[in-house]
């Protein structure tokens, strides 16, 4: 199975109306290190697929964009011996939207591409509606996990063109569920 994750209140605290914009305001949410050290170990490729308006806007640069993602690279290492195999990001600003920018399922193809998964073999985990829409519009399976904005993204009501969505607690929650399907498969 090949694991594509949202970074932005998935991975890390998110700014409602801010961006992340230095390693220091990247702040992990709880038990994320350890959840994907848990899918590296299963053995399943995981990718992160996150929209970086930011950089289109000129707020920060590619150059910080890569600081900021090899620092969290780092961290997950040293706290949790666990690493991320790929990460896309769609740095189009507002005036200049592609594909590639969620809710177009661009990147997600291009993960897929490179890790050579179908659509019925691929989870996208993220917490906001163009998460959940970007990997309809590509075929995936959808988890919305409760931390950043997913809690209002619920409240708010999940457009039925995305359902089915599982919703999980976190990123922790929502591994546990994948790995204990895959459990449940092995023992039928
Ligand atoms: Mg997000």
């Amino acid at each position: 199975m090949l694991i594509l994750l949202d970074r932005d209140g998935v991975l890390n605290q998110d700014y409602p109306d801010d961006y992340v914009k230095s390693p220091a305001e990247l702040i992990l949410l709880p038990g994320v290190g350890e959840a994907i050290a848990q899918l590296n170990a299963r053995g399943w490729p995981v990718a992160l697929c996150t929209n970086q308006a930011c950089v289109g806007k000129g707020i920060i640069d590619e150059a910080m964009l890569t600081r900021i993602h090899n620092d969290l690279r780092d961290r997950i290492a040293r706290d949790a011996g666990a690493h991320i195999d790929a990460i896309f990001f769609a740095p189009d600003p507002p005036w200049a939207v592609t594909d590639r920018r969620k809710p177009g399922p661009g990147m997600l193809r291009e993960a897929m591409r490179q890790f050579h998964a179908t659509p019925e073999q691929t989870v996208f985990i993220g917490d906001a509606v163009t998460d959940m829409q970007a990997a309809t519009a590509a075929g995936c399976r959808r988890i919305l996990v409760r931390t950043g904005k997913g809690k209002k993204t619920q409240a708010a009501g999940l457009p039925e063109a995305v359902l089915p969505v599982t919703i999980a607690e976190s990123l922790p929650d929502a591994v546990a569920r994948l790995l204990h399907e895959e459990t449940d498969e092995t023992i039928r």
